[in-house]
């Protein structure tokens, strides 16, 4: 009998506790962006997206990776993609908490007691740990809402479905659903952040019950969820770049001409189908008005991008509490990892991140909430890009980091920890789609340009003025440079000084006097060097780590 040697020193996986009663700095910063809500459902979430069941779910619907069938087995086109029923039972899970659609089902204005969005972004968040990539097309249903009022009776037969909690997958008419889920298609081959240059073409074909139709040809070259029930997509209408809403099936129960060519074999993401496809002749609604697309869909991007900051700011959390988790447990040299002072300081280092990319996320979703505040209309219109440019770049090198917290394990895909390698390369998408880095920090010249944005800004950095002399120093430069108009030689450069001023300005006013001073002297102060894990000696590690601990 061959016998391996008893295995020992190896940390026992990260299950089976609540994701959110242990996240602290979530907790604190829905306590500061809406007061009033009540979180006993965002516990219950956090209970069930950290069970053993739910991570096994995830892990199988990254395994066992979308199929497409083109057509039946007698040659019929049906386009049809194919998951695992792990993801099936992750959809549910998600739509049954309101993470598609229902946050616009409270109310077209919420009252100050009410923070649907918030809810919902903490909902994101949390579920995002558990498995990012199936809630791609529960972000997109999301955020489809705002556009697509723009066609009233579409939104009248659509939008009730968009905010129902029952995942119905089975493509059928819109009138025999229980809930529906959308995408949204732009990016072409020949251009995806210059979406004036797309080249589908949309003719106009009479009108009927939802408004003006057209007929579609041409390609999306990304288009992902291809079996959403319906799209946002872009065409060149006789006006110009319209907006035009897409149904797979028609309202007749036919089948649109819309040809799914391949799906992408992509870095990470698996979970997710994201397809090629064609449309010929297919039937289209318009939304908005001819010629407007750009700005109609923008309404669905804005959307979408706070999804990605939420999400990095997701995968960060989960990435930092398995770095805890392990280094808790393993011992090298005589004692576990984290009593080793040189791991307390990337650990903390990273905790640092994690709690300002949670606070700034949070905060920015509290803008939604408060759609009919001048400041806050603001709020949404800058911090947009500036969260998804900064949160979604840390998060490659946070996810890498942490990675290498758990030493060669942390590279290997098998198991709880494989989570690890599964974050690191799912990481750098939120910062390529919807917008990549350059295209948010040159949308954030446009924002500038956009009201008082500069006394805006001085406003929100205000409650934290005299707590620490570097964000003070920052916090009296950037209105002015704000109302300069920086170059786009500049715009990374303001976008990350717009980000790192804003983080700071909430960890004064939602975490303890040990996070914001050490975040502060680092990222602001200059005390601090060019990987995670330099802080400087003065930091109260102790603190900072017990704060940021999962369990
Ligand atoms: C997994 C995945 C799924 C996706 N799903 C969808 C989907 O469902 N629907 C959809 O429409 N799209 C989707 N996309 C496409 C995505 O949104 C685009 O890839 C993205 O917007 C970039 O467009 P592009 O690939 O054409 O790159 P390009 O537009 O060619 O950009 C390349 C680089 O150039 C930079 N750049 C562009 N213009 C400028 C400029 N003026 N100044 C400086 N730098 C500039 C960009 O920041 C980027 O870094 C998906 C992408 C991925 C990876």
């Amino acid at each position: 009998m061959h016998t391996t040697h008893e295995v020992f020193n190896q940390p026992s996986p990260l299950v089976d506790y609540n994701l959110y009663e242990t996240n602290r700095p979530l907790q604190d910063a829905l306590r500061f962006n809406a007061p009033q809500l009540d979180t006993a459902a965002l516990s219950r979430l956090g209970a069930a997206v950290g069970t053993a069941g739910m991570q096994n779910h995830a892990r199988l619907a990254n395994v066992h990776t979308p199929q497409l069938h083109s057509h039946d087995r007698q040659g019929r086109r049906i386009d049809q993609v194919e998951f695992h029923p792990s993801y099936h039972a992750l959809m549910t899970a998600a739509v049954g908490a309101g993470l598609h659609g229902t946050a616009w089902a409270a109310s077209v204005a919420p009252t100050p007691d009410e923070s649907p969005h918030v809810q919902r972004a903490a909902g994101f968040m949390l579920f995002t740990e558990l498995e990012p990539s199936m809630l791609c097309p529960i972000s997109m249903s999301y955020a489809a809402t705002p556009a697509l009022r723009r066609n009233a009776a579409v939104y009248a037969d659509w939008g009730p479905k968009l905010t129902s909690r029952d995942y119905d997958p089975v493509l059928k008419p819109v009138a025999q659903k229980a809930g529906v889920t959308m995408g949204m298609g732009m990016t072409e081959k020949q251009g995806g952040s210059d979406v004036r240059a797309n080249t589908s073409q949309a003719q106009p074909d009479g009108s009927d019950a939802w408004g003006a139709r057209y007929r579609l040809t041409g390609h999306k070259w990304f288009f992902s969820a291809p079996m959403c029930d319906a799209f946002l997509v872009l065409a060149q209408a006789p006006a110009g770049l319209s907006c035009f809403f897409l149904p797979r099936v028609l309202p007749d129960g036919t089948l649109n001409a819309l040809y799914i060519q391949r799906l992408k074999d992509k870095l990470g993401n698996k979970a997710n189908a994201s397809a090629e496809v064609e449309f010929v002749q297919a039937a289209a609604w318009l939304v908005g008005e001819e010629g407007r697309g750009v700005p109609q869909i923008l309404e669905m991007g804005t959307m979408t991008r706070l999804d990605c900051a939420l999400g990095t700011s997701g995968l960060m959390r989960q990435a930092l509490a398995l770095a805890l988790n392990h280094s808790r447990q393993r011992l090298a040299f005589g004692k576990p990892l984290i009593e080793q002072e040189l791991m307390r300081n990337v650990l903390a280092d990273l905790a640092l991140e994690s709690e300002a990319a949670t606070a700034l996320a949070i905060r920015l979703a509290r803008a939604f909430d408060r759609a009919g505040d001048t400041h806050e209309q603001l709020m949404a219109r800058l911090l947009t890009p500036v969260a998804k440019f900064w949160i979604c770049k840390r998060g490659a090198g946070f996810a890498q980091e942490a990675m290498e917290c758990l030493g060669g394990n942390g590279y290997v895909e098998e198991g709880g920890e494989g989570v690890l390698a599964r974050i690191y390369r799912e990481m750098p998408v939120n910062s390529i789609w919807e917008g990549a880095g350059n295209i948010m920090a040159l949308d954030l010249l446009r924002a500038l340009r956009k009201g008082d944005v500069a006394g805006a800004l001085a406003h929100e950095l205000e409650p934290a003025r005299g707590q620490h002399a570097a964000l003070d120093r920052l916090a009296r430069s950037l209105p002015l440079r704000v109302e300069a108009m920086a170059s786009e030689t500049e715009a990374r450069r303001l976008a990350q000084d717009v980000a790192l001023a804003a983080q700071a300005a909430l960890l004064a006013q939602t975490a303890p006097p040990s996070v914001y001073a050490a975040f502060c002297d680092s990222r602001l102060g200059g005390d601090w060097g060019q990987t995670y894990g330099s802080l400087g000696s003065g930091c109260d590690f102790a603190a900072i780590l017990a704060r940021a601990m999962p369990n």
